[in-house]
């Protein structure tokens, strides 16, 4: 006969078996690993950034990665910059810029982003000269003067290699519509991944562009078309092609910040389709919702929540299929900001 222990212990171990599994479908972001509050800047501190930490982490897995430690810089190490030298930007040691330390950087990335390609994302360290994604400072004069035009090398040899994978960095994500719009763009990647593992046919292709009408929708409509013409007439001959441009196209346009007018008229557009099953009363609050979310008095997850609610007692087969009411798992709390 089992103890209560032998019980609790298989209870235990079923348990963790299904964070494991669960952690294990989970998408993977690279993380610059300061981020991640291990002491490996140059001064042997760290940038932990809690909205990683303690938001994401129990639904994003990480992975991270720290390419001045792992090029071999060492830590404690001198604080380096970015400086424009003729048409090169070289990384440069910032008290003694003749160290010039572009090579052993750039050479390390080129390796290390190759065995890079399974990521869904990557969120990078704000205006680090190796990983700052956006508006890293560049001295453009040996009198020290800047601008923001810097790419950080190892972000740049990552992102010129894999156009498709969203990137953003820590500092954007504080910004509300940009961090919906990453993680609209790292699900969607996902999403795409697990078709193109699949055995892909023509309708994998017409389907993922179907079910992300309304999303495509939310940034404009013409982007729809535009995306539908590419797919018409797609033949398994010339699938792969067709495929290639389209995810290119797709998570192009997917990088487009959408307004609250657009999305009022996707919620609008869902609406038209419970107008047989719901009162006129029902009618009359949904519209007042979008009204009060266009006017900035309500989040964007207030009108998604009530028509998801109205699909669940009237069920639409299309709109169900769309990922446009939950394009991320609810638990991550975006849309929330007003
Ligand atoms: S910004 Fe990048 S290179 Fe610098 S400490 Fe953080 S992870 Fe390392």
């Amino acid at each position: 006969m089992s103890s209560i222990d032998d019980v609790n212990k298989s209870k235990m171990n079923e348990n963790f078996s299904e964070i494991n599994k669960n952690k294990l479908s989970l998408p993977l972001l690279g993380v610059s690993a300061c981020l991640l509050g291990k002491e490996v800047r140059f001064d042997g501190g760290h940038k932990k950034n809690s909205f990683i930490l303690s938001s994401l982490s129990s639904y994003i897995n990480f992975e991270s990665v720290c390419p001045e430690m792992e090029a071999g810089f060492g830590m404690p190490r001198p604080a380096m910059q970015l400086r424009q030298r003729g048409e090169e930007v070289r990384l440069v040691f910032s008290k003694n810029p003749e160290n010039d330390v572009t090579d052993q950087l750039i050479n390390y990335s080129s390796s290390k982003v190759n065995k890079l390609e399974h990521l869904d994302g990557f969120i990078f360290k704000k205006d680090s000269p190796s990983c700052g994604a956006f508006r890293v400072p560049l001295v453009i004069h040996e009198e020290g003067f800047k601008n923001r035009q810097g790419v950080g090398l190892f972000a740049k040899t990552f992102i010129d290699q894999y156009p498709l994978i969203p990137v953003e960095d820590e500092g954007r994500l504080n910004d509300a519509a940009i961090c919906e719009n990453f993680f609209e763009r790292v699900y969607a990647y996902r999403r795409w991944k697990k078709i193109s593992n699949a055995n892909e046919n023509v309708k994998g292709l017409i389907d993922f562009h179907a079910r992300h009408k309304l999303m495509l929708m939310a940034r404009g409509s013409h982007f729809y078309q535009e995306l539908g013409r590419l797919v018409a007439g797609t033949t398994t001959k010339d699938l792969f092609q067709k495929r290639e441009k389209y995810i290119l196209r797709f998570m192009q346009i997917m990088k487009i910040t959408t307004h609250r007018g657009r999305q009022v008229n996707v919620l609008q557009h869902i609406m038209g389709y419970l107008k047989q099953a719901i009162s006129s009363e029902d009618k009359q609050e949904l519209l007042s919702v979008f009204e009060a979310y266009r006017q900035r008095q309500l989040p964007l997850i207030t009108p998604v929540t009530l028509l998801r609610h109205h699909l669940r007692v009237h069920p639409q087969n299309y709109i169900s299929e769309q990922h446009y009411l939950e394009p991320f798992p609810e638990q991550l709390a975006l849309r929330s900001a007003l």
